[in-house]
């Protein structure tokens, strides 16, 4: 029998009102997707922080209705022990039951990294602190996290992820469908039999994602770059069909090697996530 695919979208919080009242709309359009969660991103270091909360605390509002889970990111570094416990009383007190665990990136200008060095300690610690309640996404990396030496130091690092209790893991962005099923190959090998989701970036600003994917380690293969380059600055719809229907083989790929589910990075736009699961058959 074939398993559900487990379906996701990603958001970022909002800071204004112009841009609260888009997300409440991108929600209600992804919805027909009848994902399983919609998750917010965490600023490390703080600003961002209250916005974060707001914006989970809209989804789980809506969950009755919508049955999808509000799932705040959590991540740890530069934080200390009482903060984290105190986001995770607040997520508790809220009825959140899913959490994306992460050690984030220290801000540039802060030095300190705070009461946890790496994601395992915040996922030891929420274990600690409230048992079984928070089922536990963790980050993982197909291409490698960029501060890793090599593969196999990176992979026993997320190994000790898993081990602390996550219960299922999103990729980092990628492009090259061998990094996946290699990355899950080891996986298998290794004994590691949690969920490991694709985590899928629509390209919607080609030069933005070319320098964020130079940060955070992903590649754009160059015959991809070559032809995001040639679309140019004016021609966006272009660029529009051809990222939808390149993203759409892509998926299908991910789903024929046998990933459980994805996870959309939305940028909190409808589209192309909402084309490209038309186009995959996975709106009902
Ligand atoms: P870790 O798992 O701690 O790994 C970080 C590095 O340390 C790796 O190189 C790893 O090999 C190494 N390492 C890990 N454990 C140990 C150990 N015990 N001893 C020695 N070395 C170790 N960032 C945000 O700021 N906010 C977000 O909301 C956010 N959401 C994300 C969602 C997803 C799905 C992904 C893939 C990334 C997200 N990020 C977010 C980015 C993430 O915070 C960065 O990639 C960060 O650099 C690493 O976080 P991590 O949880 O993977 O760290």
């Amino acid at each position: 029998m074939t398993q559900k695919l487990i379906l996701s979208c990603e958001f970022f919080p909002p800071k204004t009102e112009k841009g609260i009242a888009i997300l409440q709309q991108v929600r209600k359009d992804l919805a027909v997707l009848r994902p399983e969660f919609y998750s917010v991103t965490f600023g490390a270091g703080g600003s961002t922080q209250d916005n974060t909360l707001n914006a989970v605390i809209d989804i789980q509002q809506a969950q009755a209705e919508t049955g999808i889970d509000a799932t705040p990111h959590l991540s740890c570094v530069g934080s200390t022990a009482d903060a984290i416990r105190a986001h995770l009383q607040t997520f508790q007190d809220n009825d959140i039951h899913r959490i994306v665990a992460l050690r984030g990136d220290l801000p540039s200008g802060m030095r300190d990294p705070g009461d946890f060095r790496y994601a395992n300690e915040l996922i030891d610690f929420i274990r600690q602190e409230t048992g079984d309640h928070f089922h536990i996404e963790v980050a993982c990396y197909p291409e490698v996290h960029p501060q890793a030496d090599n593969a196999t130091v990176d992979f026993a690092n997320f190994k000790r992820k898993v081990d602390a209790g996550a219960n299922s893991a999103i990729t980092q962005y990628f492009y090259n469908i061998d990094a996946y099923t290699v990355f899950v190959d080891c996986c298998q090998n290794n004994g590691i039999d949690i969920p490991i989701v694709p985590g899928i970036m629509p390209i919607n600003n080609y030069a933005q994602l070319a320098r964020f994917s130079d940060a955070c380690g992903a590649e754009i293969p160059r015959w991809l770059r070559k032809q995001l380059e040639a679309y140019g600055e004016n021609n966006a719809d272009d660029m529009q069909a051809f990222v939808t229907e390149f993203l759409t083989y892509f998926c299908q790929q991910l789903i024929d090697a046998g990933a459980p589910g994805l996870h959309f990075y939305t940028m909190n736009r409808t589209d192309p996530t909402l084309t490209i699961c038309k186009n995959l058959g996975l709106v009902t």
